[in-house]
């Protein structure tokens, strides 16, 4: 049964509630950096807005009862942009408590301040609660972090109804009914765009990498390469890139069988996690053919690593399942000219990698 028809079954409902109650892990950053973008962009252009209401608060109350409203609208606007300006250096979620608190604080001061007394008032600023059960949408977030969130707005609809000194009669049941209606709505769209979110990350993870070694692979190594090229040019640091390829792989394969081989390109790739710094990448480029690039890394320290990596190769003990395969690599080194493309830069590492294999295997040869 796929997902969406499991929403709409009874029997999987706590299944899905429970499968969709938190973040993965994985997507924790993305799904912050989204909260704050549409956070400072919605307190961005909700500022304006707010302070397009003044001539209608002079119109509706009289310019004398519409300067405390103006001070509140300044006030209130004023945050909203200092919020928007500032929103993308908050910590996790504490942007988006922000923007609703602060339309908490100062909406609930207007409807205080300027208690509506006539049906057309009621009608602007009877708004404000609506207009935050609507924001839930803006966020892709958890069910039941959307739902703390509505709590806030149901605090606006509370206070304006105490204001009103409403009666609970059909037309207040209508206006409960119709902000529980948008909480939902609202709730259900942030839900929805997390899923989302969550599968197009790990679909644009998995089209990115090697699903044997968890690698790079080589599309992504190319777009990479290219902006490493860029950073080089404008920080005016060196770039060098390794070409490794297994030697006698084929033999490998025909000694422990293709799954054999396929252990042996694991551990490769654990040994390039483990030799390479944090800001480098490595790649499968294709079978047996590694592709290393070293940002901010001189002809010596490129050889050196490229050492190392021949080194940790030559002397690992792959477990394969009629015992333990051993190989060697060879490592064709090429440090970047100035303004050289990338391409022209793997292709002399290419060149250095058949080099080294044509004088022997098992080196590293510098381009
Ligand atoms: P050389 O030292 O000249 O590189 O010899 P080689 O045998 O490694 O050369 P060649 O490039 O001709 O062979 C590469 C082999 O790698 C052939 C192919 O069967 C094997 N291969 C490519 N991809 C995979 C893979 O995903 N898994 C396994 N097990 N083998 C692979
Ligand atoms: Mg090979
Ligand atoms: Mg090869």
């Amino acid at each position: 049964m796929d997902a969406p028809t499991r929403l709409i079954t009874l029997r999987g409902l706590p299944a899905t509630l429970a499968a969709s109650d938190r973040i993965p892990p994985e997507c924790r950053t993305h799904v912050e950096a989204l909260v704050r973008l549409r956070t400072a962009t919605f307190a961005r252009w909700l500022a304006p807005l707010t302070l397009a209401w003044i001539p209608l608060d002079v119109l509706a109350l009289g310019a004398a009862d519409a300067l405390p409203a103006l001070v509140l609208r300044l006030a209130l606007a004023g945050g909203l942009l200092a919020l928007s300006q500032h929103a993308r250096r908050l910590p996790r979620f504490t942007a988006m408590w922000l923007l609703l608190a602060l339309q908490a604080v100062g909406f609930g001061l207007l409807q205080w301040r300027v208690p509506p007394h006539e049906d057309s008032l009621r009608i602007g600023y009877g708004l404000f609660p609506y207009l935050m059960a609507a924001q839930l949408a803006l966020f892709p977030l958890p069910w039941w972090r959307n739902l703390l969130a509505a709590l806030l707005a149901a605090s606006q609809l509370a206070l304006l109804l105490a204001l009103e000194g409403a009666s609970a009669d059909a037309l207040l049941w209508n206006r409960v009914w119709l902000f529980g209606l948008i909480v939902a709505v609202g709730t259900w769209t942030g839900q929805a765009q997390l899923r989302l979110l969550v599968r197009l990350l790990a679909a644009r993870r998995d089209a990115a990498h090697d699903p044997l070694t968890g690698l790079a692979n080589r599309r992504h190594a190319t777009a990479r390469l290219q902006a490493a090229c860029a950073d080089a040019d404008r920080r005016n640091e060196p770039l060098s890139v390794l070409m490794l390829d297994l030697d006698h792989f084929k033999r490998v394969n025909d000694r422990h069988g293709h799954a054999g081989g396929d252990s042996v390109l694991v551990a490769l790739a654990q040994v390039l996690r483990r030799e390479l710094r944090a800001s480098d990448l490595a790649a499968r480029h294709g079978g047996e053919e590694f592709l290393a690039v070293l940002p901010a890394c001189d002809p010596t320290d490129a050889l050196a690593t490229a050492e190392r990596i021949r080194l940790a190769v030559a002397t690992m003990h792959v477990p394969v399942p009629d015992g333990a395969a051993q190989v060697t690599v060879s490592i064709g080194v090429a440090t970047r000219d100035a303004g050289e493309a990338p391409g022209a830069l793997v292709a002399r590492a290419d060149a250095a990698l058949y080099r080294a294999k044509a004088s022997g295997r098992n080196r590293c040869v510098v381009g």
